[in-house]
C-alpha cells in the first residue's frame, strides 16, 4: 500500500502577482495582456473565475466577461523562481518528487506515514509549510496512487485537502464524469456517452472483456482506473533518482590501498546521503576514468542492499577489482540508483543501521568526519 500526495498550487501565476502586489488581493486578477487581444488567459484568480473567466480562454472573451479585471502580462522568470523554492520545500518532505508542471507535483510519501498523526496531518503539514514559507496557498490530495491523489487535490480547490482512503474509492469515483479518468478525452467520452455511460459508476458496471474488445489496450486501463487502480510509480527527475559522489585526483592513482581508501571515502559520502534521504537502492555503479580519459562504469544490481557504508564500499571494491588496476586512475565515482523509500527488512540490517546512525550523528555534530574507518586516515598519511 503506497501513500502518494499530489500538491497543486492554487491559481499559481495570479497568486504570485498578488504576493508581489498585495493591493491586488480580492480583485479579479487575470494573467494575460489586455494589449494582446489574440492571446489567451494563462491563469486567473478565483475572483475572476466567478465571472466565468478560465485559463486558455481568449483574452477578448475574458475582457467581455470581466471588463474591470486586472489584466497582467505574465512574468515567467518570477514564476519560475517561486516554483524552484516550492520544489526545494517539497523535497524536504520526500526525496521522491515528480514535477508535473511549474506548480504541481507528486510526492511518494510511502514510509513517511509515521512522522504524522494521520494522513490529514501529513497533508496539512505540507500545506502549512507552503503557506508559511512561500505565503501561497496549495491544494493537496493524498491517496494510494497517482490517479486518486491528483483527483483528490482537484476536488476542493482552492486551499483543499482531500484524503481518499481505500474504503472511499468507490464512493468518491462513482458520481464523477468518465473524463476524470486518466487518458479519457473528448473522443472516448463521446463513445461512452453513446453507450449510455457518463459516470465512472456506470463504467464500473461494464465487464472488462467488453471494454477491451471496444477500446483495445485503453479498455483495460478504463477498467482499472474505474476501480481506482493505478500502478504508475512516482518518477522523480534524474538528479533525485541517483545519489553519487566522484572525485578527480590531483595526480593519477596507482596504489590499490589508496584507491580503496578513496572508494571507501566516496562510499561514506553516498551512504550518508542515502540514509539522510531515508532511501534504499538496488543498483550500485562504479565510475572509473583511466589516465587516458577512457571512462568506464560497472554496475551491480540486487533486490536489496544493506545501507551502511561498509556494504556499499564492499560492492564498489568488488567492481573496482574487475578493472585493469595497472593503468592507474584519474577519477573514481560511486553511484546508487534504483532508489526507493527505506523499509527495515531484517534485524541484521537494523543492527547495522543503528551503528551507522550513531556514526552519522557524530560526524554531523562536528561537521566533518571525526569517526570512520582507519584506512581513510592511513591513506591520507
Ligand atoms: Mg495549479
Amino acid at each position: 500500500m503506497r501513500t502518494i500526495a499530489h500538491v497543486d498550487m492554487d491559481a499559481f501565476f495570479a497568486a504570485v502577482e498578488i504576493l508581489d502586489n498585495p493591493s491586488l488581493a480580492g480583485k479579479p486578477v487575470i494573467i494575460g495582456s489586455r494589449d494582446s487581444p489574440r492571446g489567451v488567459v494563462s491563469t486567473c484568480s478565483y475572483e475572476a473565475r466567478a465571472f466565468g473567466v478560465h485559463s486558455a480562454m481568449p483574452i477578448r472573451r475574458a475582457i467581455e466577461l470581466c471588463p474591470h479585471g486586472v489584466f497582467i502580462p505574465p512574468r515567467h522568470d518570477r514564476y519560475h523562481e517561486v516554483s524552484q523554492a516550492l520544489f526545494v520545500l517539497l523535497r524536504e518532505f520526500s526525496p521522491l518528487v515528480e514535477p508535473l508542471s511549474i506548480d504541481e507535483a507528486f510526492l511518494d510519501m510511502t514510509g513517511c506515514e509515521h512522522f504524522y498523526s494521520s494522513l490529514e496531518d501529513m497533508g496539512q503539514t505540507i500545506k502549512d509549510a507552503i503557506r508559511q514559507r512561500l505565503k501561497l496557498s496549495a491544494s493537496v490530495g493524498i491517496a494510494g496512487n497517482k490517479f486518486l491523489a491528483k483527483l483528490g487535490s482537484g476536488l476542493q480547490k482552492p486551499n483543499g485537502l482531500v484524503i481518499i482512503g481505500e474504503g472511499q474509492v468507490e464512493e468518491v469515483l462513482a458520481p464523477l464524469p468518465v473524463d476524470v479518468l486518466w487518458g479519457v478525452g473528448a473522443k472516448t467520452t463521446r463513445e461512452l456517452a453513446r453507450l449510455g455511460i457518463s459516470t465512472v459508476g456506470q463504467l464500473r458496471g461494464v465487464p472488462e472483456e467488453w471494454l477491451v474488445r471496444k477500446f483495445g489496450k485503453m479498455g483495460r486501463q478504463l477498467f482499472l482506473l474505474a476501480r481506482g487502480i493505478d500502478d504508475r510509480p512516482v518518477e522523480c527527475e534524474w538528479e533525485a533518482k541517483s545519489l553519487g559522489a566522484e572525485n578527480t585526483f590531483p595526480a593519477d592513482l596507482f596504489d590499490v590501498k589508496v584507491l580503496e581508501a578513496e572508494l571507501l571515502r566516496l562510499s561514506m559520502q553516498v551512504g550518508r546521503r542515502l540514509r539522510q534521504g531515508n532511501l534504499s537502492f538496488r543498483t550500485l555503479t562504479l565510475k572509473a576514468r583511466y589516465p587516458d580519459f577512457t571512462t568506464l562504469t560497472r554496475s551491480k544490481t540486487k533486490s536489496s542492499w544493506p545501507r551502511d557504508d561498509w556494504s556499499i564500499f564492499a560492492g564498489a571494491r568488488e567492481l573496482l577489482h574487475t578493472l585493469d588496476l595497472t593503468k592507474g586512475f584519474r577519477l573514481l565515482g560511486v553511484y546508487l540508483t534504483g532508489l526507493y523509500p527505506f523499509r527495515q527488512l531484517d534485524l541484521l540490517e537494523e543492527e547495522r543501521s543503528r551503528l551507522t546512525t550513531v556514526i552519522d550523528e557524530l560526524n554531523e555534530k562536528w561537521g566533518r568526519t571525526v569517526i570512520g574507518p582507519a584506512r581513510v586516515w592511513e591513506a591520507d598519511d
